[in-house]
């Protein structure tokens, strides 16, 4: 398939008309723990708008961090992209991240999709919700808090505390109860498991479909993952699953984020900071969303339909991403301690 076929026309006519700079001779050296064909056409567009070459060196979140702070001043990385907030706040804290200073992205992306200091910057957007099987009663299960109620007690799957998504969903909860409270939840939580944390987000929304379970916690876009899927296995599974956008009611449902900032000894800074801005522009936003299946982080641009069929629009609790994802060895200490394996 070419490059063309695969964003449409209209995304590379309106890459050529960017207002990316452009570096003919310079190179990008991007650090990605991404990995979705549909990033390799966008990769693609941009050096075909600006002739700046990508080289993408992928690896799992940790192991690129791990990698980065080995390389130190001698790293050849430009730019560190990765899903969750907390991945990348833990990143900026070990001084992995240089401020960039774009008004251009200060401009489209909002507040609380950025670092305060510019250090990284959102592009898409997920929300970790409750999914239940169609025809159990839960009663008014609508929000996080609910998860520790007693009467839930053996009905829930959700995976292991070593896990970011559930790391910053628990930051989230420290942010709007405090400390203690949210050590409280956690043992609410962990009485109401129906089995020790195993697997991951697909496995828990497989294991409500089957009856292991009743009540799964996972990241909107595995289920529309398994919801454009031509596997009649998988719609088996999304025809029973009913998602629960928890706390319409008061701060909204939790949403993290993908996102990407420019390290800090980037041989490349000029080319990493026009490839952020690429990134934010709304041709690729539109393609950089819905090859994972997320919203996009600037507003206003379209995203995939079968979120809206899942999901609908729902409040979103706009706490700073920067601050849960901040959180996270708080969160992570608070969830072992109180028994989430
Ligand atoms: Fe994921």
């Amino acid at each position: 398939m070419t490059l063309r076929a695969l964003l449409g026309g209209a995304l590379v006519a309106a890459l050529a008309s960017t207002a990316v700079p452009a570096f003919a001779d310079g190179e990008l050296n991007l650090y990605t723990a991404r990995h979705y064909d549909s990033d390799l056409a966008l990769y693609e567009a941009f050096t075909e708008a600006t002739g700046i070459e990508i080289n993408v060196i992928e690896d799992k979140a940790g192991a690129l961090i791990e990698r980065i702070k080995a390389e130190g001043q001698n790293s050849p990385g430009d730019i560190f992209m990765t899903a969750d907030a907390g991945n990348l706040m833990t990143a900026a804290a070990d001084g992995m991240f240089q401020p960039t200073m774009s008004v251009e992205l200060e401009a489209r992306i909002p507040e609380n999709l950025r670092h305060p200091d510019g250090l990284w910057f959102a592009f898409t957007k997920r929300a970790r919700i409750i999914m239940v099987r169609d025809g159990v009663d839960v009663g008014d299960l609508d929000s996080y808090e609910d998860l520790a109620d007693p009467r839930y007690a053996g009905m829930i799957c959700i995976r292991s505390s070593g896990n970011i998504y559930n790391q910053s969903l628990v930051g989230s909860l420290i942010e709007a109860h405090g400390e203690e409270a949210t050590a409280e939840w956690v043992r609410g939580l962990v009485a109401n498991m129906a089995r020790d944390p195993e697997s991951n987000d697909t496995g828990q929304i497989r294991a409500v479909a089957a009856g292991e379970c009743d009540i799964a916690v996972a990241n909107t876009y595995y289920l529309a993952r398994l919801a454009r899927s031509d596997d009649p296995d998988d719609q088996a599974v999304v025809d029973v699953i009913v998602p629960i956008m928890p706390n319409q009611d008061d701060r909204g449902t939790h949403v993290n984020i993908s996102g990407a900032g420019v390290l800090t000894n980037a041989p490349n800074a000029e080319n990493a900071v026009a490839f952020l801005e690429f990134l934010a522009s709304d041709e690729a936003q539109l393609a950089f969303a819905d090859g994972n299946n997320e919203w996009p982080a600037v507003e206003g641009i379209a995203h995939a339909t079968v979120l809206d069929d899942l999901y609908g629009s729902f409040a979103q609790d706009d706490v700073s991403t920067a601050v849960f994802g901040g959180n996270r060895a708080d969160a992570l200490r608070i969830m072992e301690a109180n028994g989430w394996k």
